[in-house]
């Protein structure tokens, strides 16, 4: 039977109009043609891979003309049609679009042995559009949602790469998800054994912390009423299997100190109205200690926004609560393209499609070597990151374990060159002192200041060596420290 392309409009954010429709429908139609006689390995025609793509495209808000590429993104790769037919039929913008998904197409990724060149390429042609990214993203959940039907040898490759490489991209896009969806996904398939110990877990544990939260959902009920507080959607979060995993191998294996299998979640129309929720919460259950988390105040790198408590239930119990206003609640499932959507219909400035760290990374074309290409990559991108402010207030993100070097150069390529010692909350403090979250950071500087190779050990960001690097090499300083 042929997929329903109603099911696509009705999922989309805002309903489509008579014009956005026949772009769709048009869509639609070529792919079917193109993919006729193609089926996918579980024996199904290979057109329902292309609609599921759209289908993702449309769930996670994005436009119509990104939804008409998803029905397209493997013509030109895989079937007759070519790109000028494309090109003729649907425009300079398609072609952009579906180019961009076919050269991603190059990237394989084995786990431990990397492909840094195709990794490069990668990232350096998606930074000119994150529609590209996200085409791939939901290309890449259909075929790890569909895993069971490739050939076992196949399998663990493209697991590992939606987790290691898909999974991450989709949580800087703030798609939290997508996020959960790839992981679970690729999960059994990249640690079968791991998947299976998680999922015995699970099942223990899931339904005694179940029991702790519907009772505190009914009193809460009670206090928010009490409170007038009325208009307000709860639900149970579970968590991901895969992340699940991820921390309890941080908690030393010991699932006794996951609280948040299961959590409660709150949501209110206003940020008043989730500070109040958890002035209520407080006043009738004992927070943990430490466990407070200001989201709201203080968004996560990827703009995750909401606020996290853990409280004792009273009869033995631990549970999360996460409280959050419709909007963040939106951003935090679908992130970046569905609130960009919202907030930016109707612009048609160019630049709307690209992001800071994105652009970023395109500047990094061919400033450093391929064997630390890939660690510089990860380190930037995947890895933890912290929040650090001027002296005025603007927060300016960094790696863990960055250093005011790292600060300066963030701030501006001279002020790092010019970097002479720095104050940070108040005290004056080396160069190369390693910041933290919250930190307030001003730079001094001097004119004849100049960098130095002995910065190069406190550096964690690919921007600082770059420029580092640059100057000592323009300045043949390059031999003194490395020969
Ligand atoms: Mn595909």
């Amino acid at each position: 039977m042929k997929p329903d392309i109603n099911d696509i409009y009705k999922l989309m954010r805002k309903s489509p109009t008579t014009k956005e429709k026949d772009l769709l429908q048009k869509a639609y139609d070529v792919a079917f043609d193109a993919h006729k006689e193609q089926k996918r390995a579980s024996g199904e025609p290979y057109f329902n891979h292309v609609f599921a793509t759209a289908r993702n495209l449309a769930e996670y808000g994005l436009d119509t003309t990104t939804i008409a590429a998803g029905f397209l993104h493997d013509t030109i790769e895989d079937t007759p049609v070519t790109e000028d037919e494309i090109r003729n039929q649907f425009g300079d913008e398609i072609v952009f679009l579906v180019n961009g998904v076919t050269k991603l197409g190059t990237l394989k990724y084995q786990g431990q042995q990397r492909h840094v060149e195709s990794l490069r390429k990668f990232f350096i042609a998606t930074a000119e559009d994150y529609r590209v990214v996200i085409i791939k993203l939901a290309d890449r959940l259909h075929n790890a949602q569909t895993l069971e039907f490739v050939k076992p040898e196949k399998q663990k490759r493209i697991a590992l790469e939606t987790i290691d490489i898909y999974a991450p991209l989709a949580y800087r896009l703030g798609m939290g998800r997508m996020v959960g969806q790839l992981q679970d996904a690729a999960f059994p398939f990249a640690y079968p054994e791991e998947a299976q110990m998680v999922e015995d877990l699970m099942k223990q544990k899931k339904n005694l912390n179940q029991k702790y939260l519907e009772k505190v959902w009914r009193t809460l009920k009670t206090e928010m009423a009490n409170h007038d507080i009325n208009d307000l959607t709860t639900h149970q979060r579970v968590k991901g299997r895969y992340s699940l995993w991820k921390k309890l191998q941080r908690k030393q294996m010991d699932i006794e100190q996951m609280y948040d299998i299961v959590a409660l979640r709150v949501i209110v129309p206003g940020i008043d109205d989730c500070y109040r929720v958890l002035g209520i919460i407080h006043s009738k259950w004992r927070p943990l200690p430490g466990r407070i988390k200001d989201y709201i105040a203080l968004p996560k790198v990827n703009g995750y926004q909401s606020i996290h408590t853990t409280i004792f239930t009273g009869d033995g119990g631990i549970a999360e609560i996460q409280i959050r206003t419709k909007e963040m609640h939106e951003f935090a499932e679908y992130g970046y393209a569905a609130h960009h959507v919202y907030k930016q219909r109707g612009s048609t400035i160019t630049d709307k499609h690209s992001l800071s760290w994105l652009k970023e990374l395109k500047e990094l074309e061919g400033s450093g070597q391929d064997k630390d290409f890939l660690k510089e990559l990860r380190t930037d991108l995947f890895e933890d990151r912290i929040f650090v402010f001027t002296p005025q207030g603007d927060v300016i993100d960094l790696p863990k374990d960055a250093s005011v070097i790292d600060f300066a150069y963030a701030i501006h390529s001279q002020i790092g060159n010019e970097a002479e010692s720095s104050v940070v909350n108040g005290k004056y403090s080396p160069l190369k002192r390693i910041l933290h979250s919250g930190d307030i950071v001003e730079i001094k500087t001097n004119k004849k200041g100049t960098p130095s190779g002995k910065w190069l050990p406190y550096i964690k960001t690919s921007m600082a060596r770059k420029h580092i690097e640059k100057y000592l090499k323009e300045n043949s300083l390059w031999n003194k420290f490395f020969n």
